[in-house]
């Protein structure tokens, strides 16, 4: 029993963002450091231990996000870059808490705009903090399989 749910998690959890690391171990990529059981940025990042992609840098390596966001509607396209720079500006704090959560790429689509991101609960505050400030519609959808949210935000009027 114990080792079946150990298997599941683990399947469940591709990018081993639950899983422990060697302490000091530093990221060849964006040197973020794993110190006391997490990815935290250091300002000596050569002194630390044996070299490992992070979770975040093997997802924006593999193009795999844990979290989409969609937005539109015609309101979006009057405020585009209001709402562009809340979110911009979410993710810059996000980041600078935790080199896990980043940003991999916003983008116009046909809809409106996309942004894709490393972290699924990143997503998620971004869903909050624009549906805080310009209400509209929020839909979240979270797949239980994998560790992933897909969220839409839409607002016409
Ligand atoms: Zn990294």
């Amino acid at each position: 029993m114990r080792i079946d749910r150990n298997i599941k998690e683990k399947g469940h959890d591709p990018y081993g963002e639950a899983r422990k690391h060697t302490e000091g171990a530093y990221c060849p990529e964006c040197q973020a450091v794993y110190q006391g059981g997490r990815w935290v940025w250091s300002d000596r990042p050569e002194a630390s231990g044996s070299p490992l992609l992070c979770s975040a840098c093997r997802r924006i390596r593999d193009d795999f996000p844990a979290g989409e966001c969609y937005l539109s509607g015609k309101y979006l396209k009057k405020h585009r870059q209001e709402i562009e720079n809340l979110i911009r500006k979410l993710i810059r704090e996000a980041r600078q808490r935790s080199p896990l959560k980043r940003m991999m790429d916003i983008r116009p689509d046909e809809e409106g705009l996309r942004v894709r991101l490393t972290d699924d609960h990143l997503a998620r505050q971004i869903g909050d903090a624009v549906y805080r400030a310009y209400k509209g519609n929020l839909q979240l959808k979270y797949s239980g399989e994998e560790k992933f949210v897909r969220l839409y935000w839409h607002r016409d009027e």
